[in-house]
């Protein structure tokens, strides 16, 4: 069958690749310690479940507005002037099918063909396919352990061509665990301003911070206000993978075009399920510390671990549930490392070469602390 131009530039996911074939042993029976999960190990809490049940009874079961039920969309507002500080009202948001959608959703509007984004590697693997499909072109700049994987100002300023449309910042960062300092994003957001450029901040890990605080770049006010859509969502602060709710928050230009943009695809993100993601921002909030606890403590674990193996290191990740473990002096590529790892010693974790950095695994500790100690016994004896 003959396929659109548009998709035969876009790369099948390695990370679920790998996930599949987890799975797969799994379903035979073998032993595997799963550490590719992109997801928390927790269930989402009793009174959000209970909302969405309510919701449901209540007959919220039709279509809704494309931007998102105007009270998740105030509460959103609240959230956001609350926790960061931003002055948002709910014309500046829309409500996606996860950051996922949203993420792409934005892209679509703002590049296109002859357009160029910025993305700083290592990256979120889904940026550069969604970059490619919205038809513009992907601009990778290299970060390395150094730097502790971390954009500078001067590579940034580098970077940029007449052509630079946006920057994507992910902070906390999958895979890397970093996170931006206020001072950092000060710094690069005089180079956004300086150049008018756009800034999507990616800020879906921002409730899973171990070290420092997250500063959303929006709030560093004026012109750089001004020049970032905020993406967030439920599917990890609040363990709300399956139900699909994100948000865009930014200029009401910007919002409104998504808006249009959903209205003819999507329509609108489920109805009821709104409702929890409603009860998830103005319920209680101690879910958010006890599973930030409990991802510290397995942080603290698998950190000492690792740089107990001989040939691996990796820095203490600050936030979100990934440590990024340099393999280089395995003499393995990324690819080699981990299917080796999975098909040998039952492991699975995934190659860097997926979020651009073949020198690196992504090991997630969204997992159990026992499935750590035993599945870090495993890379000890795989390596040595
Ligand atoms: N951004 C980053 C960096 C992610 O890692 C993910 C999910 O893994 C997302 C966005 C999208 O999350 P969701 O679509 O579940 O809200």
């Amino acid at each position: 069958m003959k396929l659109a131009e548009r998709i035969s530039c876009v790369s099948a996911s390695l990370t679920l690749a790998m996930d599949a074939k987890t799975k797969d042993l799994a379903a035979k029976g073998v032993d595997v310690c799963n550490f590719t999960v992109g997801e928390p190990d927790f269930e989402t809490p009793p009174h959000i479940r209970e909302a969405a049940k309510q919701a449901l009874d209540a007959g919220r079961t039709r279509y809704g507005p494309s931007a998102g039920e105007p009270k998740l969309r105030d509460a959103i507002a609240g959230k956001l002037r609350r926790d960061n500080g931003l002055g948002y009202k709910r014309e500046n948001i829309v409500v996606c099918n996860g950051g996922k959608q949203a993420l792409f959703n934005c892209l679509q509007i703002i590049a296109g063909p002859g357009d160029e984004v910025i993305i700083p590697a290592p990256y979120w693997l889904s940026y550069p396919e969604m970059v490619k499909l919205a038809g513009a072109t992907p601009v990778i700049i290299n970060t390395t352990p150094l730097s502790r994987f971390k954009l500078s100002p001067e590579q940034l300023e580098a970077a940029i061509t007449p052509r630079t449309r946006a920057i994507m910042l992910n902070s906390p960062s999958n895979p890397t665990g970093m996170v931006y300092s206020r001072e950092e994003l000060e710094e690069l957001a005089r180079v956004i301003v300086k150049h008018d450029l756009l800034v999507i901040s990616d800020e879906i890990y921002e409730k899973l911070v171990y070290t420092g605080s997250h500063t959303s770049i929006a709030s560093l006010g004026g012109a750089i206000f001004e020049r970032t859509v905020v993406c967030n969502g439920f599917s990890k602060a609040y363990a709300m993978t399956g139900w699909r709710i994100g948000y865009l928050a930014g200029p009401k230009t910007l919002i409104d075009a998504v808006t249009s943009l959903q209205s003819h695809s999507t329509s609108n993100v489920c109805t009821f399920a709104q409702y929890g993601a409603i009860a998830a921002l103005e319920g209680d909030q101690s879910f958010l510390d006890r599973m930030r606890d409990a991802f510290a403590k397995r942080l603290e674990l698998m950190h000492a671990l690792v740089n107990g193996i001989p040939k691996l290191s990796c820095h203490r990740s600050e936030g979100a549930f990934y440590l990024f473990v340099d393999i280089s002096k395995t003499g393995m590529d990324s690819m080699q490392f981990s299917q080796k790892l999975l098909d040998d010693h039952h492991v699975s974790a995934a190659p860097g070469i997926a979020f651009g950095d073949d020198t690196h695994v992504r090991f997630s500790y969204a997992t159990s602390e026992a499935a750590i100690i035993k599945g870090m016994e495993r890379v000890k004896k795989f390596v040595q």
